[in-house]
């Protein structure tokens, strides 16, 4: 039993190409800081994503951030943010003392709903106070109703950031996640799609934005011989060697979408049919990644909750977890407001309760998965059978 191996939600996955890059780099010496690797992968990522222009930095919250700044965001300004997602799509509105404000999900793609990002807005314009972003996360690769909230955006002349941290490869109406809003943003995380070990990348259609984006990521240096700054920067450029990661990492995304998707349908057929359990919906006119296989379990047509299944799996060293936890629930934000789906009804808050995410990882043994989905369905079996005897 305890030789068993630990299953993880997701682990990062190499090509074995990813050597070939480092080596060029160390041959070259260009190690640090700039080289042909971060310049190759910029351009790689916006020809993939189906944008202009790309700035490598050293994180997806990175990305975020700057794209705040290149947006003038200033203390007191408003943001608004998904509420249904990781606490880094946030935190950069608390780096510039702004004031987020949460957008709750909708229940077809557990995304911002555009009938509360209207009512945020239309409440925000009453009062003069429109924000100075809107942030929209893709969750768990699947994306949000682009059109609706990019045309309610420009109604309001709010441009839209586009977290695609967990999206890389996702489709909506057959364009690629990410090139929707003002600016997307990406990450190369250890957990995600993709993986340089750790990386982000901010990609936009407007030149000058990019620009000044590694601009700003490399300490804001003036044109001079001495070292001049005028502006506040950060030290947020992707190293030479991460980016050589990068470059082998995305070669195969296409390849990496297939077996995540491979990975969700699996589980779909082998507990897809059991009543109360429901897997993330594939709106239509959308490709998901399936970054992460998320699903919710009804305790009263199950018997068995999440909690007890997450718990069942961590005792057979399988990592399962909760979806993430609303923002507007988070102590850290509590003083924020937030826009349910309906005046009475939050959607985050019953996916939270009821939601979990599988082991998805492209590397996983199909063996791995089957050990996963019988300890699934003995807890479910075992659970029905004391509830109905
Ligand atoms: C991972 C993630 C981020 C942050 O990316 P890092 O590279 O870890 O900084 C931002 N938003 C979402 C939705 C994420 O899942």
């Amino acid at each position: 039993m305890s030789k068993k191996k630990r299953i993880y939600l997701s682990s990062p996955h190499m090509t074995g190409r990813e050597q070939d890059y480092i080596r060029e780099a160390f041959d070259l010496n260009w190690i640090a800081p700039l080289g042909n690797h971060v310049d190759g992968f910029e351009q790689e990522m916006a020809e993939y994503v189906g944008v202009k222009h790309a700035a490598a930095v050293i994180s997806g919250t990175a990305a975020i951030h700057l794209a705040l700044r290149l947006l003038e965001v200033e203390p007191g300004d408003r943001v608004f943010c998904s509420s249904l997602t990781f606490v880094a799509s946030a935190n950069p509105i608390l780096y510039e003392k702004a004031e987020p404000v949460f957008i709750d999900s909708e229940p077809d793609t557990w995304n911002m709903a555009p009938a509360a990002l209207e009512r945020a807005l239309r409440d925000a314009a009453e009062t003069d106070n429109l924000p100075k972003a809107v942030i929209v996360v893709n969750l768990y690769g699947q994306s949000a109703k682009m059109k609706e909230l990019a045309d309610l955006c420009e109604s309001y002349d709010v441009p839209m950031i586009e977290d695609a941290a967990e999206s890389l490869g996702s489709e909506y109406h057959g364009r690629k996640s990410g090139s929707f809003g003002t600016f997307g943003i990406f990450s190369f995380n250890g957990n995600k799609i993709i993986t340089t070990s750790g990386g982000g990348m901010l990609t936009s259609n407007d030149e000058a934005m990019i620009k000044k984006a590694r601009f700003l990521s490399t300490q804001a240096k003036d044109p001079s011989l001495h070292y001049q700054h005028s502006e506040l920067g950060f030290n947020y450029r992707m190293s030479n060697i991460v980016a050589g990661i990068g470059r082998a990492q995305l070669e195969a995304i296409d390849r990496r979408v297939q077996q995540r998707r491979n990975v969700f349908h699996r589980y779909q057929e082998a507990v897809g049919d059991i009543n109360g359990i429901d897997f993330m919906p594939e709106f239509s006119g959308t490709l998901s990644n399936r970054w992460l296989t998320a699903l919710t379990v009804d305790p009263e047509k199950t018997g068995a909750d999440r909690t007890a299944i997450i718990e069942a799996l961590g005792e057979e060293k399988i990592e399962a977890r909760p979806v993430w936890k609303p923002l507007h629930q988070q102590p850290l934000f509590e003083e924020y407001s937030y826009y349910p789906f309906q005046e009475k009804h939050s959607v985050s808050d019953e996916l939270f309760e009821y939601g979990m995410c599988l082991p998805s990882g492209s590397n996983m043994k199909e063996e791995d998965q089957e050990r996963v989905i019988s300890r699934i369905q003995a807890v479910l079996r075992k659970k029905y059978k004391q509830r109905f005897q």
